[in-house]
């Protein structure tokens, strides 16, 4: 191992979409950053519906014009009943004309995004990139020493842990988190349509989690079926007709012949949260600080999220020539991201709770809601805008158009 260290005001460790996306607007602020994350292309079909302010995010580093040709915009949302049950919400449909938009936002899969990001990372300047992955992460009191597979030693005044689930950086914080494992898999799998999609996104809601059709470009969609674990492991075994057939009768073939695409991928659903989302000159980015499960379309958009608060906040410490990773820099990342990551983590749960139980005042409760939703038009406006980003952030972040 070496033991010259390399000296870096920012390492990000993890290069998922929200490390890369950090890395990049890290870089952008002038701070001396660097990505420690393994080259490697994309491995599952996940798309990811970019909501709200992410676009623009995207746009001011200069990922977006590379790949938003691989995007379909999303311009109506419906929500239908389809658990069987006696009570029963009526449809809602939500239409971003009514909140004067073009569209809530741009479907795309994940594959191309990374693409886009990676592309990106290679020529910002000003950001170091290791090929590498982060095997033991020592904070300190003046910086962080971290030292690679690879035998690299790097040191930081501030890491941005974006590596994800099982990640490393949140450990070395010593932040504890909170799991809570669901009885729930999402199946995930493209599909080809006989019928246009019009770019409207359908979520069935059945008694075992959502199934959602989500516009990809051209006559072609992402699913995410979320089911039983046991009949996840049924669905992922059937031959390309029959899970065809199944996916067109839970679609109730509203777009025609299905025909599914190769490549399929299960996600096992739970809800982590940290207790802290800054500690000790470690500051958390995307599933690291956060695991929802996929309803609403909110994971990397608060990935997102959580990158461009970093780097304004990191911008203005490098302006003001003060330590990016000083306790009261984490100080104010942590409240500039616990409220969103708190209320939406709590509304997901409530969402996917209610839709799971079989007492009938809850069942009464949720259809009653998503009728007072569906029928009375200011809550639906203030629904659909709190669905795209927290009211409350300032305009400029990736909150806010
Ligand atoms: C079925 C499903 C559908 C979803 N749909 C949406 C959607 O429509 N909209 C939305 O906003 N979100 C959605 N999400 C959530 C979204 O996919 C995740 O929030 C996002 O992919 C997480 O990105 P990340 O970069 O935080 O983590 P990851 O993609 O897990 O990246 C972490 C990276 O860190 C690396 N790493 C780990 N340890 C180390 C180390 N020691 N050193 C270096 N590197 C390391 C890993 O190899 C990995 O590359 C969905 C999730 C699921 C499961």
């Amino acid at each position: 191992m070496s033991d010259v260290s390399e000296a870096h005001d920012v390492v990000v460790i993890g290069g998922g979409p929200a490390g890369l996306a950090a890395a990049i607007a890290l870089a952008q602020t002038g701070a001396a950053t660097a990505l420690i994350a393994r080259r490697a292309p994309y491995a599952d079909n996940r798309t990811t519906a970019l909501l709200g302010g992410s676009v623009d995010f995207l746009r001011r580093l200069e990922v977006w014009s590379c790949c938003e040709d691989k995007a379909a915009p999303l311009q109506a949302m419906r929500l239908v009943d389809d658990t069987g049950r006696l009570i029963r919400a009526p449809e809602v449909r939500f239409s971003s004309e009514e909140i004067g938009l073009d569209a809530f936002g741009y479907n795309i899969e994940n594959r191309a995004l990374m693409v886009a990001l990676e592309q990106r990372a290679a020529d910002i300047s000003g950001l170091a990139r290791y090929d590498d992955e982060a095997l033991s992460i020592l904070p300190g009191d003046t910086d962080v020493a971290v030292h690679t597979g690879q035998g690299k030693s790097l040191s930081a005044r501030l890491v941005a842990g974006a590596d994800g689930r099982q990640s490393l950086c949140r450990a070395a914080a010593g932040i504890e988190v909170r799991r809570r494992e669901f009885n729930q898999a999402a199946l995930t799998f493209n599909i080809g349509h006989s019928r246009p999609h019009r770019n409207i996104s359908t979520e069935f809601h059945t008694a075992h989690g959502p199934c959602v059709f989500v516009p990809l470009p051209g006559n072609r969609s992402s699913v995410v079926w979320v089911v039983a674990p046991r009949e996840a492991e049924r669905l992922i075994a059937l031959g390309d007709g029959e899970l065809s057939e199944a996916t067109e009768a839970q679609s109730h073939s509203i777009l025609g012949r299905v025909n599914v695409e190769p490549g399929r991928h299960l996600f096992p659903l739970a809800i982590e949260q940290p207790r802290q989302f800054a500690n000790a000159r470690i500051a958390l980015v995307g599933e690291a600080a956060h695991v929802l499960p996929p309803i609403g379309a909110q994971g990397l958009n608060m990935g997102l999220r959580d990158a461009a608060d970093l780097a304004e906040i990191v911008a203005e410490a490098v302006i003001s020539g003060e330590d990016p990773g000083a306790p009261h820099t984490l100080k104010r990342y942590n409240s500039a991201r616990r409220a969103d990551i708190i209320s939406r983590t709590m509304v997901i749960d409530i969402a996917n709770r209610s839709l799971l139980s079989d007492f009938l005042p809850m069942q009464s409760l949720r259809a009653a809601g998503l009728h007072l939703i569906g029928s009375w038009g200011p809550l639906r406006r203030l629904a659909m805008r709190e669905g795209l980003a927290p009211s409350w952030r300032p305009t400029g972040r990736a909150g806010k158009g």
